[in-house]
């Protein structure tokens, strides 16, 4: 009789202390949870978002984690990744036009199981997608819209199951889905910020920001760089005869001529009234004089018909190369410059400024490359 009792709260002393340690379990994975919720939400910018989000790999034993949002217009990637100038592995973009199928095939709640690897390898490597197992596919939403998807991936068959609860998985999905909207939206103002209201140029704010970061990265990578100063010619005179809204309307159409005339990752910006900056990284001299000359013969021969008024306009353009500029260095100081870049990109700014004078000086409507005279 004793003998059973005894046998009995032994049972149930282990059940109790099974339940317990399921208690303390569940209780370190929510606390691990509410401080992953925390950090992401918490996060400065997407450099620390996507860092966390593509790294909870490690807190939650998780093999590998893809993250594809998407991008209707071809807006969020460049706000994301500071203009193409970052990436994130692991996080990719889709826009509607191009994966239409792709994105209708997408479950509104969380789907588990062995058949998600090979139903949604296009976001895995080809090279990599046979040692995934198992995955959880997680649709990130704001309210009923989908604005991308999170994929959890297991080298263990076992690790996600058909018939996994996923309550869990619904909270982190919303919760990293809040966090990437609010990161996007921050992103949206500090880039408001960064545009000139007139033209939608970027403003010189932005400028003076970008060429020190090209400057510093091509330095770096050894690449040439060169930056355009361009004036509109007489424009005082299109102001005067014309109007100053016409004269507003000349600005857009140049930035928009401009924008067309470069690479998606050169930058075109207002420095100031009817001046503008270019930034041409990892470009020559010789196919930066083309770009310039391009952009100086087709604003020439272009006629411009605003509000009924046909008005031509000229600009003037001045170009200095960091090459240029590096060269004449080292050479003034007998040294390499790779550990002097603090001042580069103002000397480059000032000497595509020269550069300008002398176009002007020298008859307008022309691309002067600024010599270096040692
Ligand atoms: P130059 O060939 O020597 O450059 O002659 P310019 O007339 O272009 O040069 P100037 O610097 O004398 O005049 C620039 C004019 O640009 C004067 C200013 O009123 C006009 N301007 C500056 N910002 C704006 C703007 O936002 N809108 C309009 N409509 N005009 C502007
Ligand atoms: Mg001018
Ligand atoms: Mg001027």
């Amino acid at each position: 009789m004793e003998d059973k009792r005894l046998q009995e709260n032994k049972k149930l002393r282990e059940r109790l202390d099974k339940l317990l340690n399921e208690a303390r379990r569940n209780e370190k994975t929510q606390t691990s949870f509410d401080d992953f919720a925390l950090s992401i939400v918490a996060a400065q910018g997407p450099a620390e978002l996507f860092q966390l989000l593509l790294e909870q790999k490690k807190k939650f034993h998780i093999d590998k984690i893809r993250i594809c949002l998407i991008d209707r217009y071809h807006e969020i990637e460049r706000l994301l990744t500071n203009n193409y100038q970052d990436s994130y592995p692991g996080l990719s973009f889709i826009d509607v036009e191009t994966s239409k199928k792709l994105i209708s095939d997408l479950p509104n709640n969380p789907v588990l199981g062995t058949r998600i690897v090979n139903k949604y390898d296009w976001l895995i490597n080809i090279d990599e997608s046979n040692e995934y197992k198992s995955a959880a596919l997680l649709p990130l939403k704001r309210g009923s819209k989908i604005i991308g998807i999170q994929l959890l991936l297991s080298k263990d068959a076992t690790r996600y199951d058909k018939s996994d609860g996923t309550t869990f998985l619904h909270k982190l999905a919303a919760m990293i889905a809040i966090s990437i909207e609010n990161c996007i939206n921050r992103q949206r103002i500090l880039d408001m910020g960064y545009h000139d209201g007139l033209t939608n140029a970027y403003n010189r704010r932005y400028f003076d920001e970008r060429l020190k970061n090209e400057v510093d990265r091509c330095v770096r990578n050894k690449t040439d760089l060169v930056c355009l100063f361009i004036d509109v010619d007489f424009f005082k005179r299109v102001n005067d005869v014309h109007g100053h809204q016409v004269g507003d309307a000349v600005l857009v159409r140049l930035v928009t001529l401009m924008q067309d005339l470069v690479r998606s990752s050169d930058v075109v910006a207002r420095y100031g009234g009817e001046e503008f900056t270019v930034i041409l990284p990892d470009t020559g001299i010789q196919l930066a004089r083309e770009v310039a000359e391009r952009i100086r013969s087709q604003v020439a021969k272009q006629a411009l018909i605003i509000d009924g008024d046909t008005l031509s306009i000229t600009v003037s353009i001045g170009l200095a190369s960091l090459s240029q500029i590096k060269f004449q260095k080292a050479d003034a100081k007998n040294k390499s410059l790779q550990n002097n870049t603090d001042d580069l990109d103002q000397l480059l700014l000032s000497k595509a400024d020269e550069a300008l004078y002398q176009a002007k000086q020298t008859g307008r409507n022309q691309v002067v490359i600024k010599k270096m005279v040692n």
